[in-house]
């Protein structure tokens, strides 16, 4: 038996795959990672694939980044880990400092955790005892959009709005409100883009406000609702939802954990519409997609609230050296490299080279932000009519796609693309057309 055989024998035997139906996966040609370059993914077989959804949104600029495996490495030589609980850390101290000075000026504070999930966590155990401190204990509710997902733990969970992901869990969770999400496709209002008026956000707001006087905070994926099938929100919809926080006494918790550190074009996604929140969660990409941390930002005033107290939370891996020395390496390459005024080209690249994948027959509608895209499929372009779930469409265009090269993955029949930075332009429209071949080849059955 072939080592590669071995790994993927032994995967089958001895691995729980997240959000896999194993029996599927058991009868699947498995791909075993082995190496990675750049924007490339290379299997023990030699094979290489484009990282389409820079492995699962995580990665930046590239697999194999000297400067980032440098500091990991220097790291490695002073120590890996060190606690937070009653000692501080220099790499964490230095990026607590850097996150400051590059998030809102809101935000004043850094509270490390180790996910997304947690970072959101943290976020929702935050605002509640603000409020008890505050002398407010009925303000304890929690408000979310439709379609939102905020991460797998179970407060993360309670604020998710995702059916598929999230009914199951029901009995196990907190109550929360949920607003309505801006899916202009499938508009929730039933209305029409060019004359809605955004009438989403106003409603979004009689919502906030009807429920002030015991909303704790609202959450939100500001500009891109990710997990929900890459939502595009219209302008001015989040700057008036976090108006509404601000005229309401609703603290607003940014969850920029997909959002954040470039990916829609600018460092974080409330710069597109100058909000400032009370709270902001990260994780993803703050170490350049090397290593699991988080972190969640909070403003001065909950600090404060906060200071003569403690606040019962921790992770044993809270602001580990090694992630926090690669997420300042990751820094260290925005600002030598002008990542952020780089992207923009890029991006523009990239609406020019999806234009084309809007006009196949099975495609409802393209989706873009920044570097993020969700291409809607459906069983009749002209009606918007979805397929039946049992189709399986996403997934068959998805293995359709890694026949050619890219490994992309959907979220139902939305096919994300997510393309790392280092992407050369070639690479980005190798991703684009073999992501239109897939889709042509599974949804027209081959007819080109
Ligand atoms: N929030 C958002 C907006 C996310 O997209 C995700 C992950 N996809 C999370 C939170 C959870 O992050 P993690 O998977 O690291 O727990």
């Amino acid at each position: 038996m072939r080592n590669d055989e071995r790994t993927a024998g032994d995967d089958k035997k001895y691995l729980w795959h997240p959000y896999t139906c194993m029996a599927d996966w058991e009868e699947e040609d498995i791909i075993v990672i082995e190496r990675g370059r750049g924007a490339r993914l290379i299997d023990t077989l030699g094979r290489e694939y484009l990282d389409g959804v820079s492995s699962l949104w995580v990665n930046l600029h590239g697999h194999g980044r000297r400067e980032i495996d440098d500091a990991v490495s220097e790291q490695l030589g002073r120590i890996a880990h060190s606690t937070l609980l009653g000692l501080a850390s220099v790499p964490s101290v230095e990026l607590a400092r850097r996150l400051v000075g590059l998030a809102p000026d809101s935000l004043e504070r850094v509270f490390f955790s180790d996910n997304g999930s947690t970072a959101v966590e943290v976020a929702l155990k935050l605002a509640f005892q603000y409020w008890q401190i505050r002398g407010r204990p009925e303000k304890r509710l929690f408000l979310s959009l439709d379609n939102a997902y905020h991460g797998d733990t179970i407060g993360a969970v309670s604020v998710g709005g995702i059916e598929e992901f999230h009914s199951i869990f029901k009995p196990l969770l907190f109550p929360a409100v949920s607003v309505t999400s801006p899916y202009c496709y499938r508009c929730p209002l039933g209305l029409r883009r060019s004359s809605c008026a955004t009438a989403c956000a106003e409603k979004a707001a009689g919502i906030i406000a009807s429920r002030s006087d015991e909303a704790a905070a609202l959450i939100i994926e500001p500009k891109v609702q990710g997990a929900g099938g890459m939502i595009v929100q219209p302008e001015g919809y989040l700057a008036r939802v976090a108006e509404a926080c601000r005229d309401s006494g609703v603290l607003l918790i940014a969850d920029e954990v997909a959002v954040g550190f470039g990916r829609t074009g600018r460092m974080f996604a409330c710069e597109h519409e100058g909000i400032q929140p009370d709270m902001m969660a990260l994780g993803k990409g703050i170490t350049g997609g090397y290593l699991p941390l988080a972190a969640t930002l909070v403003s001065g005033g909950i600090y404060e609230a906060f200071r003569d107290r403690k606040f019962y939370h921790g992770h044993s891996f809270t602001g580990n050296q090694l992630a926090c020395s690669a997420a300042l390496a990751s820094f260290g390459i925005f600002e030598r490299e002008d990542v952020i005024a780089g992207l923009k080209g890029k991006i523009d690249r990239f609406r020019g080279l999806l234009g084309p994948v809007a006009e196949l027959e099975h495609v409802g509608e393209v989706r873009q932000c920044g570097l993020m895209a969700g291409i809607e499929l459906v069983a009749d372009g002209e009606t918007g009519r979805p397929y039946r779930p049992g189709e399986k469409i996403g997934h068959r265009v998805v293995l359709e796609a890694r026949r050619r090269g890219l490994i992309v993955r959907p979220l139902g029949d939305v096919i994300v693309l997510m393309p790392p930075y280092c992407m050369t332009d070639g690479e980005l429209e190798q991703t684009v057309s073999i992501t239109r071949e897939a889709i042509a080849m599974v949804t027209e059955k081959g007819r080109r």
